[in-house]
């Protein structure tokens, strides 16, 4: 992926981010920091995409892993980017819970449920996005509205 390539990925990203958030009345978060690895795992698993969210300062950091959201790119399978996304965002609703009642370090019974959770909240986000899209008009390619 040339640099060109990479700027229209990281375009993307944060384009689709924002409307998304906006869809999800997530707009006081921030995108601080958006950056990629290579081998991105959490929990000792491949992972595609992870958020680091900061409920005080109501911002966020998104890091995706090169490899996958690379092949997702150049296939134009842009949708698997964005269910991704939606996934990620949905976590800003769900882990100041997490944090509050202590669920790190509960049992994985308790940590299965949550990421259920999010799971849920983020396929309702990503249904209320694809109407979203088509009301506003947006290019899926650049997220921006013709
Ligand atoms: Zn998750």
């Amino acid at each position: 992926m040339n640099i060109k390539e990479k700027k229209e990925l990281n375009d993307f990203i944060i384009e689709h981010s924002s409307n998304i958030r906006q869809c999800a009345y997530l707009t006081n978060y921030t995108l601080v920091n958006l950056s990629c690895e290579k081998n991105l795992s959490h929990k000792g698993r491949e992972t595609a995409m992870q958020i680091d969210v900061d409920h005080k300062y109501l911002s966020f950091n998104l890091c995706y892993g090169i490899e996958w959201a690379e092949s997702s790119w150049k296939s134009k399978n842009y949708k698997e980017i964005i269910i991704t996304l939606c996934h990620e965002i949905a976590h800003i609703v769900t882990t100041e819970s997490e944090e509050r009642l202590n669920i790190k370090s509960s049992n994985s019974e308790i940590e299965y449920y949550y990421e259920r959770l999010t799971e849920l909240t983020s396929r309702w986000l990503y249904n209320s996005y694809c109407t979203f899209i088509d009301r506003h008009k947006i290019n899926l390619k650049t997220g921006k509205s013709k």
